[in-house]
């Protein structure tokens, strides 16, 4: 385990074994439907990659990146595109693919703007979901796992653009964060 990490929440194989059952749900849901795949970056890159190749039916996949204002540890639900799709999407269904859920600001602006350009149908898949109380109620139709109120890394969720690259999601020492801070 990486010196940084308190404790895994989930291993390698949790993540794998959830991603196979969320593909297979959405291979169901999805069927003769043409789906997009929108991936947020950068946090939702391993997630997208892996659970692509878990849904059995013809997608497209695009990716947005969006910044949030905030510390390094909060958002602030004023938010930036920073990269935007690449095409209109007014006949396609839209499957948003994030890695984490947290107050709920940046989906929500995510969803506002995607829904003014019109596509067939916007649902949401997330692999994690933060056990809080969201600034913005936002709907997600797909997720992994409920964690609790922790700064996670790993499994492409960072802290200063580090940790991305652990195959598990762990809890950050918060000495790591904190040492920063002062
Ligand atoms: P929200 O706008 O829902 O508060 O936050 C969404 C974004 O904040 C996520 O896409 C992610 O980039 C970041 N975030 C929220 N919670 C965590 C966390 O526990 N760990 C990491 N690394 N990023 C988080």
């Amino acid at each position: 385990m990486h010196q940084d990490i308190e404790e895994i929440l989930l291993s390698e194989e949790q993540l794998q074994e959830k991603i196979a059952d969320l593909g297979k749900q959405i291979t169901r849901d999805y069927a003769g439907d043409h789906l997009l795949l929108l991936g947020t970056l950068k946090g939702a890159v391993p997630f997208i990659a892996d659970l692509a190749r878990a849904i059995e039916l013809p997608l497209e996949l695009d990716y947005m990146a969006v910044a949030s204002y905030g510390n390094s540890t909060q958002s602030s639900g004023i938010v930036r595109i920073i990269k935007d799709l690449e095409g209109p999407i007014d006949q396609k269904h839209v499957l948003i693919i994030e890695d984490i859920i947290d107050s709920g600001l940046t989906l929500h602006y995510l969803i506002d703007l995607l829904k003014r350009r019109n596509p067939l149908s916007l649902k949401v898949c997330s692999l994690l979901n933060k056990e809080r109380l969201r600034i913005k109620d936002v709907p997600i139709d797909y997720y992994g796992f409920t964690i609790p109120d922790k700064f996670v890394v790993g499994y492409g969720l960072d802290y200063a653009q580090l940790y991305r690259n652990l195959p598990y999601i762990g809890i950050l020492k918060p000495s790591v964060y904190s040492e920063e801070a002062t």
